[in-house]
């Protein structure tokens, strides 16, 4: 069994535990920098960025975090967690932890598409085919080489891993397939 951290500050993050302890593994709501010795991994949900930047700070746990995923602790940022572990932020000084190689623009489907649907086939996760959410989704625009892309919709990049660090521009916790979920546990 795994201990996963799931972020608790702000966001979606009530149905990602859900869907860790729906797995058979430990789900520990992080709010303070001393939870972050005894996990396997942490997710970041999904939310306001700005907020959940915010309260990273606040809250003192952004200096640490970024150590331990430096050092090869398993994370997964979904939608507003994508936009936190980002290098780099299209059009925006203000990137968060800039722990991967990965440029990142904000609310990238605009007004008329704020929220959508779709399914798609990622075939290092799952063969079936995956529902895939978005909320005022960002997407990436750039990455580095050493970093592998998961799934693009259209031409652009909206699932995405570098070694220890995978990113969704969907919400997987917010469907019942749990493939998402099953493949961050297998990076543990
Ligand atoms: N638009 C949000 C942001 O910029 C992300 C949306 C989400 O996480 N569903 O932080």
């Amino acid at each position: 069994m795994k201990k996963v951290g799931i972020l608790a500050l702000q966001g979606a993050f009530r149905e990602h535990i859900q869907m860790i302890k729906s797995l058979g593994h430990q789900a520990i709501e992080i709010r303070n920098v001393s939870q972050l010795n005894d996990i396997d991994g942490i997710i970041l949900p999904g939310g306001e960025s700005t907020a959940i930047g915010k309260l990273l700070k606040d809250f003192s746990i952004a200096q640490t975090l970024i150590n331990k995923i430096n050092n090869g602790l398993p994370v997964w940022g979904t939608c507003a967690g994508m936009i936190l572990l980002a290098k780099e932020l299209d059009g925006d000084e203000n990137a968060h932890l800039k722990v991967m190689d990965i440029k990142v623009r904000r609310n990238a489907y605009g007004t008329q598409l704020d929220s959508f649907a779709t399914t798609g086939v990622v075939r290092e996760v799952s063969e079936k085919e995956i529902p895939m959410v978005f909320i005022r989704a960002p997407y990436i625009v750039d990455i580095d080489e050493s970093v592998d892309v998961l799934y693009k919709l259209d031409r652009n990049i909206v699932a995405a891993r570098q070694k220890n660090m995978l990113v969704t521009s969907f919400h997987p916790e917010l469907t019942d397939d749990k493939s998402f979920h099953q493949y961050f546990i297998n990076m543990m």
